[in-house]
């Protein structure tokens, strides 16, 4: 029995390791997920601010092409001006074209000004997307050393678990099946009772049951918590009380 209890500890330090080992590399790549979120929502500025670019780029053409139509129409004002017969014709013509001009005006004005913000503009957006480039570069090589330190971990835990299938092997199976069923739904399942008390629950035993454990010659488990205990100094006897 003692040699059970034995194999269950050397089972359960094995597979506190491989999880403790799992755990962080669970939690690895939590250290570049706040930064990868920061970036997405760089990413997504950045872009709309190109967008509005484009955007103004796109109406810019768009002035460009009524320019050239009011550029078409003041020319027909003019020759209609040249062709005038009347004073009346000449006075319409004359209207015509002034009214063109100043609305070609108005037009350029604003383009020019559109314009000298979006030299501005674009500038910054240049620039911020530098900015967010270099942030992606930065993230990326943190993310590389992250995956790094996972594939580690993994070999790690690995070689951690190394023999854990011989030793279940040398365990009674109804025994592995308590220790399974505890480690999996309490964390762990052999628990050490040091001075009557339960160290998995914290529960005082009962002497009788306390006393049973001094003998070590059967498997008990906790009334309490459930976990198959054992007496420290009755499976691994110090050595001044062994000789
Ligand atoms: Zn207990």
């Amino acid at each position: 029995m003692k040699e059970q209890i034995r194999f269950l500890l050397q089972l359960q330090a094995i597979d506190a390791k491989v999880k403790e080992l799992e755990v962080q590399i669970e939690k690895l790549p939590e250290k570049t997920d706040a930064a990868r979120r920061d970036l997405a929502k760089l990413e997504a500025m950045v872009a709309a601010e190109r967008a509005k670019v484009t955007e103004t780029e796109t109406w810019k053409r768009q002035q460009e092409t009524l320019l050239e139509r009011e550029q078409d129409g003041l020319r027909s004002a003019k020759l209609k001006l040249n062709a005038s017969r009347t004073g009346k014709e000449y006075n319409a013509a004359s209207k015509e074209i002034d009214n063109k001009r100043r609305s070609m005006l108005e037009r350029e004005a604003e383009v020019q000004k559109v314009m000298d913000a979006l030299g501005e503009t674009t500038a910054q957006v240049v620039a911020h997307e530098a900015d967010v480039e270099g942030i992606r570069q930065t993230l990326a090589a943190e993310e590389a050393v992250v995956a790094e330190r996972i594939e580690a971990l993994k070999v790690e835990a690995v070689a951690a678990g190394a023999g854990r299938d011989e030793i279940r092997a040398q365990i009674d199976p109804a025994l592995l099946k308590t220790y399974d069923k505890m480690s999996a739904t309490r964390g762990f399942g052999v628990a050490p009772v040091e001075k009557g008390v339960c160290r998995g629950c914290h529960t005082s035993l009962l002497p009788q049951l306390n006393n049973t454990l001094a003998r070590g010659d059967s498997i008990e488990t906790c009334p309490r918590c459930s976990r198959i205990i054992y007496r420290p100094e009755v499976i691994d006897p110090p050595a001044a009380e062994e000789g």
